[in-house]
């Protein structure tokens, strides 16, 4: 009978932190699915370690606070974050982002966006050009960005975990990141941090940044 009653009390636990808790997203492909861009121990390693860690890292954060009823969008806007739901919801938000916009079998951009980005960059090389200045002048970790705000798009980075929604020195929604620290591309890349970002463009999906343009708008 108390053995029931513990079974009983552990899955009701369970059920309890499943309804509030963050969820490692699923790839919509196989850790080797972006080489040789990305290698697969990598993205393995990547996704199943440092965002799970993440995730778990921000659910633990979170339990005993009323961020755990609110969105990840919503806890990275408060000011003045603890800092474990600040490194920790950055790190989830941030991956999952991530892992959405890149892709083995990455799809255009419409006209329409093009010619925002030519606009605002004066082509898609000069935009290029910005966004890997940006990543490769991080100093140390974290991530450089492609922002929209108010229907315009900006580049900016952010240290850490940080991302633009927290505004620290970049503004908008984040529609594009890439991470920049040593645990996204060391395996294969070692010190070449500007060969990273150089694969990086490869296996964008233009289609899937651009729906989060318009998300935005
Ligand atoms: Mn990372």
């Amino acid at each position: 009978m108390m053995k029931l009653l513990q079974v009983h009390y552990l899955c009701l636990r369970i059920n309890i932190l499943r309804v509030m808790a963050f969820e490692l997203p699923k790839l919509n492909y196989d850790y080797p699915a972006l080489e040789p861009y990305i290698d697969a121990k990598t993205m393995e390693i990547h996704h199943s370690k440092h965002h799970a860690g993440y995730t778990n890292n921000l659910n633990n954060a979170i339990s005993d606070t009323d961020f755990k009823n609110q969105s990840i969008e919503e806890i990275l806007k408060t000011e003045n974050l603890p800092t474990a739901i600040r490194n920790n919801g950055g790190g989830y938000y941030n991956h999952c982002l991530f892992w959405e916009i890149l892709s083995p079998t990455p799809k255009p951009g419409s006209k329409a966006f093009i010619d925002l980005i030519e606009k605002t960059f004066g082509s898609c090389d000069s935009m290029k050009e910005e966004f890997g200045k940006a990543a490769a002048t991080r100093f140390g970790s974290g991530w450089a960005w492609l922002c929209a705000q108010n229907g315009d798009l900006s580049i900016c980075s952010t240290a850490n975990q940080d991302n633009p929604l927290m505004r620290q020195g970049c503004g908008g929604t984040p529609i594009l990141g890439l991470d920049v620290w040593e645990h996204a591309y060391y395996l294969n890349y070692q010190n070449r941090r500007p060969e990273y970002i150089k694969a990086f463009w490869e296996i964008i999906d233009w289609a899937a940044v651009e729906s989060k343009y318009q998300a935005s708008l």
